[in-house]
């Protein structure tokens, strides 16, 4: 198994040391991890500044790499969150530094954050859903810089601001936008991940999930990665084998994972 989502210490939000990560990957039976730490050059109403030392975080991978060698691969990455102030700044992120593999996320909409409740303000369930929808085509399509989409149906943990459930969603109303958004980053080598963390908000499913999986495989989506978007070491590696089993239901028959920015593709058993 490959965790493709995991943040450390690196990211404001995490404590996790890289090493207690690398141990808990192994326990769970992952051959690789990838430290997604988070780039959010543009977080309104947020405590938490989102960016880190480059240098100090490659000099703490190439010693968990060297300590766990035999055992797990440790790829350098990222986790862009992709603002339109901010596209020229991320773009320089992505490309002074080296990187074995680069989430792109869409954490704002409206300029508003979802975590928070901000963004739900004096919005109706399908005002929110539209618009954070409409956001990410847009964002996909004048930003490049990134190897997958992030968390594409990231707002289902969020609905409870507007009193509602991923579940009273008809998600199916969307497809047009999804599929135009999907449509971008095949055209441009990009793909998507599925995003194990809904379990642990437990909202119960994959983000996305397996009708948005189908549809990415019949527009003709074939780059896509698993992670468990950890934060602490309970959850690292956790629900891969789900994640897995979901793609074999959607169709695909590899998962991706990446070296140098360029996908490989490793047969699902
Ligand atoms: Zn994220
Ligand atoms: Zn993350």
């Amino acid at each position: 198994m490959f965790d493709y989502h995991v943040h450390s210490l690196f990211s404001a939000d995490s404590k996790m040391k890289m090493e207690d990560a690398c141990q808990a990957a192994i326990s769970a039976g992952v051959k690789e991890i990838a430290f997604t730490e988070h780039i959010d050059y543009f977080y309104p109403n947020c405590d938490l500044i989102f960016d880190f030392d480059y240098a100090e975080y490659g000099k703490a991978v190439d010693e968990v790499r060297l300590q766990f060698q035999d055992k797990l691969t440790v790829l350098k990455a990222v986790e862009i969150g992709i603002h339109p102030f901010k596209h020229v700044e991320n773009q320089a992120f992505a490309n002074e530094n080296f990187f074995d593999f680069i989430i792109g996320s869409v954490h704002l909409a409206d300029d508003k954050d979802l975590h928070n409740g901000d963004y739900f303000e004096g919005k109706s369930l399908n005002e929110a859903v539209e618009t954070y929808f409409l956001t990410i085509n847009q964002y996909v399509k004048e930003f490049h810089d990134f190897n997958v989409l992030g968390h594409l149906t990231l707002i289902k943990r969020y609905l409870h601001f507007v009193k509602s459930h991923w579940t009273d969603v008809r998600w199916a109303n969307y497809y047009d936008i999804i599929e135009d958004t999907f449509k971008a980053l095949i055209d441009s080598g990009r793909g998507i991940e599925v995003n194990m963390s809904g379990f642990r908000y437990r909202i119960d499913c994959a983000l996305p999930d397996l009708p948005f999986l189908k549809l990415y495989k019949e527009t003709g989506g074939e780059i896509i990665t698993v992670g468990t978007d950890a934060h602490s070491k309970h959850f690292v590696g956790k629900h891969l084998d789900l994640g897995y089993e979901l793609l074999q239901s959607a169709g695909f028959k590899y998962v991706t994972t990446f070296r140098e920015r360029k996908p490989r593709f490793v047969q699902l058993k």
